[in-house]
């Protein structure tokens, strides 16, 4: 065990404040790696403050974790010494369900073990990256293949990046499809970058005016105030997909008009309130479909990665020293965040 320095909740009422946590010694299949940077998810505020009711304190949270191997098992061969690795929001999963079995350990049928708030049906609780350190089996850990220079860019793409790719690859999305991101946050404009990238003609969906520019600099090629009805309904019926990443509760019956007939919009927003249940005439009358979507399997983060690598995709990003963190999840919360908040690890020392 090593006495790892982190950043906790105690409570779902007081701010995060410095608390050593026990890391565990490396076993044979375990990958020490010293936290280089870790982004601000707004599933880290949700949990700080208990607000899905399920909440384990102390709560470290942080799963967009990279940083430097520091130490490796015996039956580790994937990484070594000094390599730069990743962690996103799982650290284990039973392996030996059909969901694991198909790479899809988010929806492990025994519970995978979130990187932090633990077994979510049970057992241990685990700390997240908001940590020096953390000690990870090597089956969930990542290879990074971008620069080392865009390293604190890179951190968000383990949790944001992958919460969008996964639905635009399960959806199909492909060149030449009309696609809507809906909320240009830290998950929205990911979810820009890598439809564009992916062909699709993106139009983002946002409550922020301020935010036209960034989204077309990011790829959209058009921006719709959603609060102005007479836009939305310039794009009736004309979506393959939407993309749905609010953090808050909302009407959804107006983006399910501007689908397609037979076309889905996925949540992958997960407010602490439900949203109202859509108006059923909006689904049936043109068979559209409303759906859901969880982080991604580890197979499917590397390939992630690699695509984002490829494609020169990185997130938009503040860097924030770790006592920042309090004052940055008031900021989350007024959607005052271009596009990520990332914590320089090194300032917890
Ligand atoms: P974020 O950076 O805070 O972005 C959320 C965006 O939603 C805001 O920037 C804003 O965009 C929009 N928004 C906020 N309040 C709104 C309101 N009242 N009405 C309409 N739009 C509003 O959050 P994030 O980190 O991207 O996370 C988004 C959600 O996804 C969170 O609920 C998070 O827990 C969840 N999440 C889910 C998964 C999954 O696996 N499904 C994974 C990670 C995160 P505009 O200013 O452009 O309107
Ligand atoms: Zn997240």
């Amino acid at each position: 065990m090593t006495t790892t320095l982190a950043y906790a909740a105690q409570n779902a009422t007081s701010p995060l404040a410095p608390f050593n946590i026990e890391r565990r010694a490396p076993g044979a299949d375990d990958v020490q790696i010293d936290i280089l940077y870790c982004g601000v998810c707004h599933s880290d505020l949700h949990t700080a403050r208990n607000e899905w009711k399920n909440t384990l304190y102390p709560s470290v949270p942080g799963h967009e974790i990279v940083g430097r191997v520091t130490a490796v098992g015996t039956n580790v061969s994937k990484f070594k010494l000094g390599d730069i690795a990743g962690v996103g929001c799982m650290v284990d999963s039973c392996q030996h369900c059909a969901s694991c079995g198909d790479g899809l350990e988010q929806y492990c049928e025994n519970g995978f073990t979130g990187t932090y708030n633990g077994p979510v049906f049970g057992g241990e609780n685990t700390f997240g990256g908001y940590a020096s350190r953390i000690v990870v089996k090597q089956k969930f850990v990542l290879k990074i293949r971008h620069a080392e220079s865009d390293l604190a860019a890179v951190a968000p793409l383990l949790c944001a990046g992958i919460t969008t790719y996964s639905p635009l690859r399960q959806w199909g999305v492909e060149k030449g499809h009309k696609v809507g991101i809906v909320g240009l946050g830290g998950l929205g404009h990911m979810g820009v970058k890598i439809a564009a990238a992916m062909g699709a003609q993106v139009v983002l969906f946002t409550t922020s005016a301020n935010k036209a520019e960034d989204a077309k600099r990011m790829g959209a090629s058009d921006v719709v105030l959603s609060t102005d009805p007479q836009a939305m309904a310039a794009h009736q019926n004309s979506f393959d997909f939407i993309l749905n990443t609010v953090a808050a509760q909302h009407d959804l019956d107006p983006f399910i008009a501007l689908l397609k007939r037979d076309c889905t919009m996925t949540l992958v927003g997960a407010p602490e309130h439900s949203h109202p249940a859509p108006n059923v005439f909006g689904l049936i009358f043109k068979r559209r479909r409303l759906g859901g979507s969880l982080i991604g399997g580890i197979r499917e983060t590397q390939e992630m990665l690699d695509f984002c690598a490829e494609h020169g995709i990185v997130s938009d990003i503040e860097i924030i020293a770790m006592k920042e963190i309090n004052t940055a999840y008031e900021r989350m919360l007024r959607s005052d965040v271009k596009y990520r908040f990332v914590i320089d690890m090194a300032t917890l020392s």
